[in-house]
């Protein structure tokens, strides 16, 4: 499972956060998620509650998913607009497929809240 792999990442990032921060606990750790990151969120919920169990200073944390919405810019005529096409989205203006993504791929810790 992908997502496996994706939160033993996040699991090695979050250890050097809370290292960082000399941090006793992670108690919240935010993620978000575009749309079009390949995720699937429950699956990475799922795959982080396993995998933290094995690492004290996180083993209680928990975990919110925000998801990104897919948004694009028209080359064309500059609308942005936000759309739950993944294949083949237009312009919902000029029906361009002329586009550019401004959001929907990402994948990363968004905030980590910790005790020290
Ligand atoms: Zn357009």
């Amino acid at each position: 499972m992908h997502e496996v792999s994706i939160a033993l990442g996040m699991v090695d990032e979050l250890k050097r956060i809370a290292k960082e921060n000399n941090a006793q606990k992670i108690n919240i750790v935010t993620l978000r998620i575009g749309k079009l990151s390949g995720i699937v969120t429950d699956s990475l919920k799922f795959a982080f509650d396993a995998v933290k169990l094995e690492h004290p200073i996180m083993s209680s944390a928990e975990i919110v998913i925000n998801e990104v919405s897919l948004v694009y810019q028209c080359d064309e005529c500059s609308t942005t607009f936000e759309t739950g096409d993944i294949y083949f989205p237009a312009c919902k203006k000029c029906a361009s497929y002329n586009l550019k993504m401004i959001s929907g791929e990402e994948q990363d810790i968004e905030n980590v809240e910790v005790e020290v």
